[in-house]
């Protein structure tokens, strides 16, 4: 298969590493939306979060715990956009599991997530109760 992230993981393609385990690579995006912009993948292919296995999405996690607050330090940001675009209708671009570390600083012109969408609306409380309902029965029918 060609994918950069594996070839990335597994050292084949040079990154700006920052971090590996027996299950993650993480390393710096070379496209950075700010310092200290960074990518957190299973070592293992994975096109999205439900396709990586317990053991891999735990270990990308636990990465990304660890990393965020040590990228802010030393980028001198107090906070950052954690976010994986998990699927092509969402903005995945590379079809392998990543997990984005955005350190970010009050005035960044970046705002929250939901700047990315049209104003949201308030809707009716049956509405998302009805809705609630249907997801506890497809979980419930798969347990
Ligand atoms: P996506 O839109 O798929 O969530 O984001 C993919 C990210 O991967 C982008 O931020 C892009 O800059 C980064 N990226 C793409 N190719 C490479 C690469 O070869 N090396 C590194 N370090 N980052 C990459
Ligand atoms: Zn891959």
């Amino acid at each position: 298969m060609n994918c950069i992230f594996c070839a990335i993981a597994a050292g084949d393609v040079p990154s700006a590493s920052l971090y590996e385990d027996g299950r993650v690579a993480a390393f710096l995006d070379i496209q950075p939306l700010a310092p200290g912009h960074a990518l957190v993948v299973p070592k293992k292919h994975a096109a999205k979060l439900e396709d990586a296995s317990p053991e891999d999405r735990r270990a990308v996690m636990d990465a990304v715990a660890m990393l965020a607050p040590i990228l802010c330090k030393e980028t001198g940001m107090p906070d950052a956009t954690i976010a994986i675009h998990n699927g092509k209708a969402a903005g995945q671009e590379v079809a392998h599991l990543h997990v984005h570390i955005v350190p970010r600083k009050p005035g960044d012109g970046a705002g929250p997530i939901h700047a990315m969408f049209p104003a949201p609306q308030k809707v009716p409380s049956e509405q998302l109760h009805d809705l609630a309902v249907r997801v506890q029965g497809a979980l419930s029918r798969r347990r």
